[in-house]
């Protein structure tokens, strides 16, 4: 045989949707370099498909292919019209057939199937995404992946105080993230004792705010850690009590490198729609209980200054807590 038919669209989706770096893909068949054999391989596809309007558009990707582009339209364009009684519609075609004319072959096919886009998994650097059992947090670590960041994942469980289920479902979205970046690492900390110690220590109004600030000290060491240069969280403007613009930055004001939080500006609908397009809604959709759900306060702060959790904190044990969490993580690895 002279040509090969194109390969099934729908296979080789399922493989490079999850590819960042890749805008689309047309799945094509290859014929010898003569417009016999081209037509030959055409006639075959047009025996698979309907159409009523349909446009050609040929490349020369070779400039010594002894026939012009336009040639190859015209030709092919009258060939598609004879065969099957479609019209030419260079605007709006229902299908368009590309040609790609290369020097010992060509390439054609009838869809162009469109991809993640984004850049290529790893070439912006590496970050470290806290990542809950809700849906938020996978959403904003997937986001960072488009944009080519290597993303590693840090789970706080408060195991023995709340049950383990939450590190089971951070792994299982740790999975499903990892196959956009061909695997992973999850870190997973016990932060119950931590939680515990600023229950009893500090004002129930204030606890969420201290909790956040500790993981994003004990994220931090570890992102250090591994070389991550950055930390992302799944935090949106005013969302709930803990992500209004005063307690974000009374968050981040323990960080020394920069926390980035892609979903800020997205509505809830907005980020559960995503969630369902990567894979990871019915996932977080799960109940656990969330290690902040454990021992929440009834009327949460919902202004803060940096300064007041500083005061909050100094009679806390920060810094070995901060080893401690770092000694105490188990590490996943991600396939
Ligand atoms: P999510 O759906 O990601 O849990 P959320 O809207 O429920 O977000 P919070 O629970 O307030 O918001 O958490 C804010 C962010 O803090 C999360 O998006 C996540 O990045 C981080 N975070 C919260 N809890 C944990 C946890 N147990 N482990 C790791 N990161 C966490
Ligand atoms: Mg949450």
């Amino acid at each position: 045989m002279e040509f090969t038919a194109p390969p099934d669209a729908k296979l080789i989706a399922d493989e490079l949707g999850k590819i960042f770096g890749l805008a689309n893909f047309i799945p094509c068949g290859k014929a010898d370099p003569t417009l016999e054999e081209l037509k030959k391989g055409i006639d075959h596809e047009l025996g698979r498909r309907t159409f009523v309007s349909f446009a050609v558009r040929a490349k020369r990707g070779d400039k010594n292919f002894p026939v012009s582009s336009q040639f190859i339209n015209e030709e092919i364009g009258r060939f598609v019209q004879e065969k099957t009684g479609a019209k030419v519609n260079l605007d709006h075609p229902e299908t368009t057939i590309h040609i790609e004319l290369l020097e010992n072959q060509i390439f054609y096919g009838f869809e162009k199937i469109q991809c993640l886009g984004g850049l290529p998994a790893g070439v912006s650097g590496k970050v470290m995404a806290l990542l809950s059992g809700g849906i938020d947090s996978p959403v904003a670590a997937w986001r960072m992946m488009k944009r080519g960041c290597e993303v590693f994942f840090v789970h706080f469980h408060s195991a023995p105080f709340a049950s383990a289920q939450s590190e089971d479902k951070a792994l299982e979205l740790a999975e499903t993230l990892a196959q956009f970046q061909n695997g992973g690492t999850l870190i997973s900390v016990p932060f119950g004792e931590i939680q515990r110690q600023i229950v009893a220590k500090t004002p129930e109004e204030y606890r969420v705010l201290l909790y956040r600030r500790m993981m994003l000290r004990i994220a931090e060491a570890l992102a250090k850690k591994h070389q991550c240069q950055a930390l992302v969280t799944g935090e949106c403007l005013s969302q709930v009590a803990s992500q209004t613009l005063s307690n974000l930055t009374s968050i981040e004001a323990v960080a020394t490198i920069p926390v980035f939080r892609p979903l800020i500006g997205m509505d809830k609908v907005e980020v559960i729609h995503q969630a369902e397009k990567i894979g990871t809604f019915l996932i977080s959709n799960k109940p656990h209980e969330d290690c902040c759900s454990f021992m929440i306060p009834k009327h949460p702060r919902t202004r803060s200054r940096p300064e007041d959790l500083e005061r909050l904190e100094s009679g806390l044990e920060i810094d070995s807590w901060v080893e401690k969490g770092v000694k105490e993580s188990k590490i996943f690895e991600l396939t």
